[in-house]
C-alpha cells in the first residue's frame, strides 16, 4: 500500500519517512549509488508537492513549513535532502518564469515525481567568478541560442531530464552583461554528462559537470533573459538561502542526538552536551525568526552560525563515539564529512570569509 502523503511538518507520516531515510543513509554513503529508493519514497510521501502551487498539483507549503520539512529530512539523510534542495531550486525557477508552455509541460510531472530536474547555476554565482571568460556562453541564433561550454557542478545530472542552467550572452566573442536562464533538456544533441566526481562526502549525489558543446537551445526552453545579472533578480534570486542553513542545522541535530544518547551513561558528556543543545535551540529559533523576517540577522549570518554548529557538533559526536566512530559505516564519521560540505556549498564570499576567520581563530 502506498504511504500517506505528508501534508504538514507535524504530520506523523514525516517521522515515518525520516525513519526510512535514516535506515537507508549508511548504504548509499558506502556504495555511492544514486538514492533511487529514497527519492521514490519522497515521491510517494508527496514531498515534491510541498514546493509547488496547487495549480501544478502541489501543496504549496509556506517557507516556515518547508524549512521545518528540510530540517527533519536533513536529520535523517543529508544526501537525499541535498538532492531535494537542488530539485526544488529547479522547480522554483521554472515556476517563477513567464514561460507558461514550459510550466504546463514540466511542473505537473515534477510535482508527481515523474520527472527529475536539477540546477547548474553556480558558475553565475559562487563558482568560476575569477575567470575572465565565462565557462558557459550563449550566442543568439535564429529561433534560440547556441550554448557552448560547461556547467561545473550539477547534482544528479545523469538522472535529470532537465537542467536549469545559465549562460552569458556573447557578442563578437566577448562576454556581454547579459545572461540567460534555460531549462536545458539533457537529451539535446551536444549535451554530455561525464562520470560524476568522487567526493569526500555525498558522493551518492552524483554531482559533476555537464558539457554543452554547441547545443542549439530553442526559445521554448528559455526561462529568463537575456538580462544583466539574471541570478540577482526575481527568478534567479535565492541561492544559498535559509534552506541551506536548515539542512546544516538538521545535520547538527542528529549529531547532538548521538551525544545525548551516550550521555545517559557517561556523565562526562553532560557539560558539552548542554552547551551544544543550548546553541542548537538558539539557532533553531533564529532560523525561524529569519524565515518570518522577525530579526535583523541576515541569511548570511545565520548560514555562518549554522556551518559552525554543524562542523563542531559532528566532530563532538565523533569524539564521543571515539575510535568506533572512525570506522566506515558509523554515522559520526559520515556526519563529519557531510558537515565539511557546508563550507563549500553555495557559500557566498562573506560566509566563506567568516568561516575562515573562525577556523583561523580570529574574530572578524
Ligand atoms: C558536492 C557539491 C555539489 C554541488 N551541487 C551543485 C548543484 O547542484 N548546482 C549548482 O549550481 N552548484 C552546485 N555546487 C557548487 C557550489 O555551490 C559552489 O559553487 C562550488 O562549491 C564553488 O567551488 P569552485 O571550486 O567551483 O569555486 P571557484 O571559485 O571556481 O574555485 C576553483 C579554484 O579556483 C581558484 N580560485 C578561486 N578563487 C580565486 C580567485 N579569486 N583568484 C584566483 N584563483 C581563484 C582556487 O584554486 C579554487 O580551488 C556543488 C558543489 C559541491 C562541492
Amino acid at each position: 500500500m502506498a504511504p500517506a502523503k505528508i501534508t504538514s511538518p507535524q504530520d506523523p507520516a514525516l517521522a515515518e519517512l525520516c525513519a526510512e531515510l535514516t535506515q537507508l543513509a549508511p548504504k548509499i554513503d558506502v556504495s555511492g549509488h544514486w538514492p533511487t529508493e529514497q527519492l521514490e519514497l519522497c515521491g510517494q510521501y508527496g514531498v515534491y508537492e510541498w514546493f509547488l502551487e496547487p495549480q501544478w498539483g502541489g501543496q504549496d507549503w509556506d517557507s516556515e513549513a518547508a524549512v521545518a520539512g528540510y530540517l527533519a529530512m536533513a536529520g535523517a539523510c543529508v544526501t537525499t535532502t541535498f538532492i531535494l534542495t537542488q530539485r526544488t531550486g529547479a522547480c522554483r525557477r521554472i515556476a517563477s518564469s513567464t514561460n507558461r508552455a514550459l510550466q504546463d509541460l514540466l511542473l505537473p510531472n515534477l510535482a508527481q515525481g515523474n520527472l527529475f530536474a536539477t540546477v547548474g547555476i553556480s558558475h553565475l554565482t559562487t563558482s568560476r567568478q575569477h575567470l575572465a571568460r565565462p565557462v558557459l556562453r550563449a550566442e543568439p541564433v535564429a529561433g534560440g541560442f547556441r550554448l557552448d561550454g560547461f556547467s561545473p557542478w550539477v547534482t544528479g545530472a545523469a538522472h535529470a531530464q532537465y537542467v536549469v542552467t545559465g549562460a552569458t550572452v556573447m557578442h563578437a566573442d566577448k562576454p556581454t552583461e547579459e545572461q540567460l536562464l534555460v531549462a536545458l533538456p539533457t537529451r539535446l544533441p551536444g549535451v554530455s554528462i561525464p562520470e560524476p566526481a568522487q567526493l569526500i562526502g555525498l558522493t551518492a549525489s552524483h554531482t559533476g559537470e555537464v558539457r554543452i558543446d554547441g547545443v542549439f537551445v530553442a526559445n521554448e526552453w528559455v526561462l529568463a533573459g537575456p538580462v544583466p545579472q539574471v541570478m540577482a533578480q526575481g527568478i534567479g534570486a535565492g541561492t544559498g538561502g535559509y534552506q541551506t542553513s536548515a539542512v546544516a542545522i538538521g545535520l547538527a541535530h542528529s549529531a547532538i542526538g548521538l551525544i545525548q544518547r551516550e550521555a545517559s551513561r557517561r556523565a562526562a558528556l553532560d557539560v558539552p552536551l548542554e552547551a551544544l543543545q543550548n546553541e542548537y535551540r538558539q539557532l533553531y529559533d533564529l532560523l525561524f525568526a529569519v524565515v518570518r523576517g522577525e530579526t535583523g540577522c541576515s541569511g548570511e549570518q545565520l548560514r555562518q552560525q549554522a556551518n559552525s554548529l554543524a562542523l563542531r557538533s559532528t566532530q563532538a559526536a565523533l569524539a564521543t563515539a571515539k575510535g568506533t566512530g572512525y570506522l566506515q559505516g558509523h554515522p559520526a564519521g559520515r556526519w563529519c564529512r557531510e558537515a565539511l560540505f557546508f563550507l563549500v556549498w553555495s557559500c557566498p564570499q562573506p560566509v566563506v570569509a567568516a568561516n575562515l576567520c573562525e577556523l583561523a581563530g580570529i574574530a572578524e
